[in-house]
């Protein structure tokens, strides 16, 4: 081991420069001071990646680094919080400056990017684990809940599905776009934001449209019906199924219903708002599509735009099932 936890911590972590006037103190005491503005309330959540679960054994140092934090930033988003801080546990096997460097310069990439401030953390050695909390801020009531849709309420996603699901599937995704969407999935922050004022309810999708959607759904007994040939797909997710072999063209609606790691938002609006929420994130990267209806009668009924029903294979990644 070349550096000591310590000089870890200074070279890689403590150094960058992120002052944001709510930090009383960061990196380098006990514990952090943060002042949460007055008004506001206090949104964390937390997610760890392990290696060879969470991501594959050969992502990048900088994939790592993004991932681990945009996680986190997804699950703001989806409350509609503004982000702020995050705190940092890391465990590496050895001290590698070049995957220590990477890391950390993906991690403040993103973390500027939404002024984040790293402001502790927990260095240790062992097998490879990051995990991180993400803070932010809320107006009481106004946060966004996965309760609360209703019947009869649009159902839309961000962005497009499916993309991520196919990399892993690949023999050799390469440096390609599909595989740039698996390591470094774009938090919808903005979108999240903006869906204050006119969702009724929202949820992240790790794990799959059908099972994160589920989730939205069972708390208020909802079920929905889903129109899956509007599901968002990108042109390279297209692409990919032209060359696939006829059989395996099931993944077309597979893929974008039950693969997880997207990191789209999922939410539902009322008819009267839909108009003018779509116009707004129109102009938001991502973009969103309406892909159902919430319905009474709970599941997820699944539809072909030639009216014929679809029963999925899968529902979706469940970390704790013996056939993920
Ligand atoms: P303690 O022994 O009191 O837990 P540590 O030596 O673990 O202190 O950490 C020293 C300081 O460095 C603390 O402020 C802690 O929050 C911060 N820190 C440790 N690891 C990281 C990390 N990976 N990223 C950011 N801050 C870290
Ligand atoms: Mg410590």
């Amino acid at each position: 081991m070349a550096e000591s936890e310590f000089d870890i911590i200074r070279h890689y972590f403590a150094g960058h420069r992120s002052s944001r006037d709510d930090v009383m103190v960061g990196i380098g005491d006990d514990a952090a001071l943060l002042q949460v503005p007055p008004g506001r309330v206090l949104a964390v959540c937390m997610d760890t990646l392990v290696a060879g679960v969470h991501f594959p054994l050969e992502t990048t140092a900088a994939g790592i680094g993004h991932k681990a934090l945009a996680v986190n930033l997804s699950d703001l988003a989806a409350m509609g919080a503004e982000p702020a801080w995050a705190t940092l546990a890391l465990t590496v096997p050895d001290n590698d400056a070049t995957w220590l460097a990477s890391f950390s310069d993906a991690f403040f990439a993103l973390a500027d990017r939404y002024a984040v401030q790293l402001v502790g953390g927990d260095t240790t050695r062992g097998p490879l684990a990051v995990t991180v909390q993400a803070h932010g801020f809320v107006t009481p009531g106004k946060a966004l809940r996965r309760q609360g849709a209703r019947p009869g309420e649009r159902i839309y996603v961000t962005g497009t599905l499916g993309d991520a699901g196919l990399a892993l599937r690949m023999t050799d995704p390469g440096d390609s776009w599909l595989r740039t969407r698996l390591d470094f999935p774009e938090p919808r922050i903005e979108a999240g934001l903006v869906l204050r004022d006119y969702a009724s309810a929202a949820i992240d999708i790790s794990d799959g449209l059908l099972a994160d959607l589920g989730h939205l759904l069972e708390g208020d007994r909802l079920g929905a019906s889903l129109r899956i040939d509007a599901l968002p797909r990108s042109e390279a997710f297209l692409e990919a199924m032209q060359v696939l072999d006829p059989d395996r063209r099931g993944v077309y609606y597979e893929l974008p219903l039950s693969a997880g790691d997207d990191y789209e938002l999922c939410f539902t609006v009322a008819e009267k708002y839909c108009g003018e929420m779509e116009a707004r994130l129109a102009g938001i990267p991502g973009g969103c599509r309406w892909i159902g209806v919430v319905e009474a009668a709970p599941g997820i009924r699944c539809y072909r735009d030639d009216g014929s029903p679809y029963r999925p294979s899968v529902i979706g990644y469940q970390h704790f099932s013996s056939t993920p």
